[in-house]
């Protein structure tokens, strides 16, 4: 037999034979195959990007939010919530950690247990590329897939550089979000040749896009944050910041948020939900009865937001000349405004993809399909999605290490 890059050609000198092939070298696979690697697996890694990992180095603003602290099944949106259970407990945040640590990698906790790298995100794709290497993975980029074909014992790829075989297929496309990084439908389109079902798919952690009367407020508030702001929609609350965009509304709590939201749902935010606002207002009316309403709330949120809040919400005037209602009306506008976004900024802008691989066709302790023998599902496509703070790439770490543990 012939030795070519760390795998054999098959009898057949036009077909490469691996034990393990994995489409797609994003966190997923990367991890998949380092740990099947580890088992003396010979693993080929394929992706049709010049470069692997491409998400990894956009992330976390490029500092890589790569784990959470307080990973628990709780953090994850699924219409099987059950599933992530399994591969979360057996390769966790710590195991991650471990390995970080390992390789000298000098991170930090920014808040609510969300680790970043200190330096870059690329900390984080060379070490994963290392543990590949030292595991002999072949790892080939620019290589499409024209076809997969079940055969005995495996499956036949037709990549754009020839035929491969392998006994387990691992398929780590990831979801829809954001194309310029390589992202494709590749991944559902496979799930659905073997028979899978899949779960309808929509952009999640994505900025809305506002078009009714408040738009012309977002856009003269266009950079602005509001530091504590309770947003919720649907039963779910988040308490983060929250930034005015030109198209609409961004920002860490709106992004969660937006996992939550269906076309046509309402948002309720309150500004100030560390303060008791209609004590404190009936407070300044006693204690300051001459100050006008816009020269308070600057004290709360910025001059120019205060003035724009009181020239399109309220009428500004000095605090003695308020009725009782009308200050509980002004409380109810800043604890609970209503807000009806026309959408979202969609894949183009969306950190991750929900829906997906209908889990309840795939094992969630090997991650291998129940339809196709061989066959397995991991990362992103699956329908399994993170909430914002490192708990995406903990699932991408958790399933890519469940298959690669059994492919
Ligand atoms: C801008 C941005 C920032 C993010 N920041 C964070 C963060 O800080 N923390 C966090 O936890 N999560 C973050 N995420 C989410 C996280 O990146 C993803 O959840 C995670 O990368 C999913 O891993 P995956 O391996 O399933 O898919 P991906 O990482 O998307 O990898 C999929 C791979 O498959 C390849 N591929 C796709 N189609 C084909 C095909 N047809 N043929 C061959 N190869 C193919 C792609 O080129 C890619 O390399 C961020 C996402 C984005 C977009």
């Amino acid at each position: 037999m012939e030795y070519t890059r760390g795998l054999f050609l098959g009898e057949d000198a036009a077909v490469l034979e691996t034990d393990v092939t994995i489409v797609g070298a994003g966190a997923a696979g990367l991890m998949c195959a380092s740990t099947a690697g580890n088992r003396g697996r010979r693993v080929l890694l394929l992706d049709h990007a010049n470069k692997a990992g491409k998400k990894i180095l956009m992330s976390g603003g490029g500092r890589c939010n790569f784990t959470n602290l307080y990973t628990e099944p709780a953090h994850f949106l699924s219409h099987n919530p059950h599933f992530c259970k399994s591969a979360l407990a057996r390769y966790t945040q710590w195991d991650f950690i471990e390995q970080v640590n390992r390789h000298g990698i000098a991170y930090h906790e920014k808040k609510l247990g969300q680790l970043f790298c200190d330096h870059k995100a690329s900390d984080i794709l060379a070490m994963l590329l290392d543990e590949c290497t030292r595991a002999g993975v072949d790892l080939r980029l620019n290589t499409g897939i024209e076809r997969i074909d079940k055969r005995e014992g495996g499956y036949r790829l037709t990549t754009h550089a020839g035929l491969v075989d392998c006994t387990s297929l691992v398929i780590a496309t990831g979801g829809l979000s954001i194309p310029t990084l390589g992202a494709s439908g590749f991944g559902y389109q496979v799930a659905q040749q073997f028979g899978h079902s899949l779960l309808p798919t929509r952009a999640g952690l994505v900025p809305f896009t506002i078009t009714d009367q408040l738009k012309a407020m977002c856009t003269e508030l266009s950079g602005t944050a509001v530091e504590d702001c309770q947003v919720s929609c649907n039963g779910q609350s988040f308490r983060e910041n929250i930034l005015f965009t030109h198209r609409g509304l961004s920002g860490p709590a709106i992004l969660q948020i937006s996992s939550y939201w269906q076309p046509g749902d309402r948002l309720e935010i309150d500004l100030l939900p560390h303060l008791d606002v209609p004590l404190w207002l009936r407070t300044q009316q006693g204690e300051r009865p001459n100050a006008e309403l816009k020269t308070l709330l600057g004290e709360l949120f910025t001059r120019k937001m205060a003035n724009l809040l009181a020239e399109h919400w309220f009428v500004s005037k000095p605090m003695k000349h308020y009725a009782a209602a009308e200050l509980d009306a002004i409380a109810e506008r800043l604890t609970a405004w209503q807000v009806l976004p026309s959408g979202t900024e969609g894949y183009r802008t969306a950190e991750v993809t929900l829906g997906g691989v209908d889990t309840r066709e795939v094992s969630s302790k090997t991650m291998e399909s129940q339809k196709s023998p061989g066959l397995y599902f991991i990362g992103e496509v699956l329908d399994v999605t993170g909430h914002l703070g490192g708990f995406n790439f903990q699932w991408a770490w958790a399933s890519g290490y469940a298959a690669g543990q059994c492919v």
